[in-house]
């Protein structure tokens, strides 16, 4: 950093503001901002960063700017955005910002002709160059390809998803109807799978890995899509201003009268689990808090329907079933999907009450006859039996050596509620199971040669409470990191060490140890919760004592109680745990981790579905694995580790590219760019250490035979008689290039950053 000039140094909301460095201490700077009227303030020498000459200038690929750091690439990410320019490269890793409005032709029908065949860096940065790079790696390396979409909720992770599948069937698709069903499915699986958050109002609640399927001819054969962990307690709560997924509002609101007799259906506000979490609307914002408050009061029933006003229920239904209609599902089926809908809604209405017998068990109340009736009537149940199922369990007793006595164990109302929502979750799970079974069979193919793979999975979590399912999520990001490091870092250093370039290695964290923290056998957290399940009692507490215990000195954990944060020390020692992710310490509160770690229903209500009368419940239960033979193993109540079904294995692909999706404001709104939000999604997401080692290294390179056939025109006969390294060589000799801005390699020639024009610059690796 050099006198005078102005340099980027922290700022709260913005993340960087200019300023220029007045005084100079022992481990912190003097910075006067160069906005008038502020005053000069003090950072950390780290935090602070030379600024480009011109900050209004924006590059297509970050590395070709002089400086490459954190506050370089915010402040070109800021002035693409607010030109509508949305997508960065940063080398090959293509950083997207959510715009939220449609940018006019942003993906038209003619921009994707435009991308086709083209390579990385020759057109403006996009996720068709990145869909068409993963095509064209395929074909010539004959290689299957992932692609890596990435960022918090709301970041735009799924619609990108969506522009990849679009671009690739409508380019390489054989027109049939294959390419359309890949498209058409995400309408389904989002009604099924995607709920309105806080934080986006179509947040998909589960990850999803959709391969695209070649044949030889390198054309679409047809897909697959592999999904993991869908939020099931969304099922029966939501917090407040959440809902729950789509498709429970949506058949309330477009079924037609026939179909809403046959479910007996009404308004979402019958629903228990709908009408808890999403708010009713009110004109005034203030009275909508106060009267939120209170869920029973008048104001609040005579509120109106439960709508929400960002939400066309109605006219998504009718998209939804046109979508269902083109990837070939017939009446009976998409009836059979609201029914078990429906049944959900039913079985959430059904309460208990406390008998008056001296046995501590309960029943049902009598108000919830009728719903009774409609559940079993649309689970294929019998009336008594779903009555018997949820207020008692059935357990097999080896006390006094009589093994395998069936005794029969009444609930509590508490017990009772768990048990139906239980039963809940489970239908509708299983559901969704069928649903992606279902979609599958749209695009079957016998044989293919290659695929592109797309995950799209929620990025690392971090709130004011966290549990099961964050621990599993931040897990899966874990996993990510550390494939991305080995892919961009590790290759980077090894192309180096194999062109001979001789540059100093350059350090990432490893999170290894993070990881054999979670997935390391006997001892890993996942582990360690699968053998509790496997306990006759287990127990939370139990669970989380034993983590503590077996990890007493591990880097990457601790007890809330040495928080530095205050919300975490509330949480007991044996009550949670703090896991160091790469992207920030997490406290996990435990909770529940043993029930929700288990997929399996107690006996009695796994015994109920499985016998239903209804064909389509049976092979939902039947389809899944909870089969026989894992019932025995596990012993008396059966286990079905979700943890492990949550393992993740990343490298498995060889090729693969990586977007970065990154979310502009919380406001969801467009045209609004806050910095210092923006600033932690970058760090979060590895995108800063990519940049210490392109700033220390040699980011931009070309092969030398591309130079050569570029200027060989232009250059005497007796050069060009060269082979195309020593072309190169006299050529940059002839330019007078800086001696220190170039490296030669064996293969081709490495630039220092800011040292190629933007327009010559090609990304790494394109
Ligand atoms: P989650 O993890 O919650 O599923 P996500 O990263 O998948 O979040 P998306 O659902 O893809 O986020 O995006 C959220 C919303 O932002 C979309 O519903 C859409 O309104 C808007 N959006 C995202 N990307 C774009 C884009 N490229 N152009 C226009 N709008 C967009
Ligand atoms: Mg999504």
């Amino acid at each position: 950093m050099e006198d005078g000039k102005p340099v980027w140094a922290p700022h709260p909301a913005d993340g960087f503001q200019l300023g220029t460095i007045v005084d100079i201490g022992a481990d912190s700077l003097t910075i006067e901002p160069l906005k008038q009227g502020q005053k000069s303030f003090t950072a950390q020498i780290n935090q602070v960063f030379p600024a480009e000459d011109d900050v209004n200038k924006h590059v297509e690929d970050n590395c070709s700017l002089m400086y490459l750091n954190e506050a370089t690439l915010l402040n070109n990410i800021r002035v693409r955005y607010s030109k509508d320019k949305i997508y960065t490269f940063v080398a090959n890793i293509l950083i997207a910002v959510n715009p939220y409005y449609d940018i006019p032709k942003l993906y038209a029908p003619e921009t994707i002709k435009q991308y086709r065949g083209k390579s990385l860096g020759t057109l403006p940065p996009h996720v068709y160059a990145i869909a068409d790079k993963a095509y064209r790696d395929m074909r010539v390396l004959k290689m299957s390809q992932s692609i890596i979409v990435s960022g918090e909720s709301g970041a735009g992770k799924t619609e990108n998803t969506k522009f990849v599948l679009r671009y690739l069937t409508s380019s390489y698709g054989t027109g049939q109807d294959i390419d359309e069903r890949i498209v058409e499915a995400n309408p389904l699986l989002e009604a099924f799978g995607n709920a309105k958050t806080v934080r986006n109002n179509n947040s998909s609640r589960f990850g999803k890995f959709v391969e695209i399927h070649f044949n030889e001819k390198n054309a679409v054969v047809g897909g697959f899509v592999s999904h993991y962990l869908l939020e099931k307690s969304r099922i029966c709560q939501q917090s407040q201003e959440e809902r729950n997924y789509h498709i429970f509002y949506r058949l309330c609101a477009g079924a037609s009268e026939d179909i809403r007799t046959k479910l007996h259906l009404g308004s979402p506000d019958a629903f228990r689990y709908l009408n808890r979490g999403c708010t009713r609307f009110f004109a005034n914002k203030e009275t909508d808090k106060q009267i939120l408050q209170n869920r029973k009061s008048p104001e609040y029933l005579k509120a109106g329907p439960l709508k929400d006003p960002l939400l066309d229920d109605q006219g998504d239904f009718n998209r939804m079933c046109g979508a269902m209609k083109k990837i070939g599902l017939d009446d009976t089926e998409k009836l059979d999907l609201f029914r078990v809908v429906a049944g959900v809604l039913h079985l959430g209405n059904i309460d208990f009450e406390e008998a008056g017998s001296t046995s501590g068990g309960c029943t049902i109340r009598n108000q919830s006859s009728q719903t009774v009736d409609y559940c079993a009537d649309l689970l294929g149940l019998e009336e008594q039996d779903l009555r018997i199922s949820l207020t008692s369990r059935v357990m097999l007793t080896t006390a006094g050596g009589a093994k395998g006595t069936v005794i029969k164990v009444p609930l509590k109302v508490e017990q009772a509620n768990n048990a139906r929502d239980a039963l809940a979750k489970a239908v509708y799970s299983r559901l969704f199971d069928h649903v992606v079974t279902r979609v599958n069979q749209c695009f079957p193919f016998d044989s293919s040669a290659n695929f592109i793979g797309v995950l799209d999975i929620a990025g690392f979590e971090y709130f004011e409470h966290n549990s099961f399912e964050q621990f599993c999520i931040n897990y899966c990001n874990e996993k990510l990191q550390q494939f991305f490091n080995e892919r961009i870092l590790k290759e980077e250093q090894e192309l180096y060490q194999k062109e001979g370039l001789g540059v100093n290695e350059v350090h990432y964290v490893d999170n290894q140890d993070c990881i054999d923290l979670v997935e390391a056998k006997l001892v890993g957290i996942l582990d360690i919760l699968d053998e509790e399940n496997r306990l006759p009692q287990p127990s939370d507490q139990h669970f989380t004592e034993t983590v503590h215990n077996k990890h007493r000195n591990h880097f990457r954990l601790t007890v809330p109680r040495k928080s530095k944060l205050q919300v975490h020390r509330n949480v007991r020692d044996d009550e949670g745990f703090i896991v160091r992710h790469f992207a920030g310490a997490v406290c996990y509160e435990t909770t529940k981790f043993v029930e929700k770690n288990n997929d399996a229903l107690h006996m009695s209500l796994e015994c109920l579905v499985s016998e239903s009368k209804d064909r389509f419940i049976r092979e939902l239960f039947e389809n899944s694995n909870n089969t026989k033979d894992s019932k025995q193993k596990a012993g008396k109540l059966s286990f079905i580790s979700v943890g492990n079904k949550f393992k993740v294995r990343t490298n498995v692909y060889t090729g693969s590219s990586f977007i970065r999706c990154i979310k502009p404001n919380l406001k969801m709104v467009s045209h609004q760019f806050e910095g210092a939000q923006i600033l932690s999604q970058l760090q979060c997401s590895g995108m800063v250490s990519v940049l210490d080692l392109m700033q220390g290294g040699f980011p931009s390179r070309a092969p030398f035979h591309e130079l050569y056939n570029m200027y060989k025109q232009y250059m005497p006969a007796k050069l060009t008689r060269l082979d195309p390294r020593l072309f190169c060589k006299a050529l940059f000799k002839a330019l007078g290039l800086n001696e220190n801005d170039y490296k030669f390699g064996l293969t081709r020639v490495f630039f220092r950053p800011g040292k190629v024009r933007p327009s010559d610059n090609k990304p790494l690796s394109a």
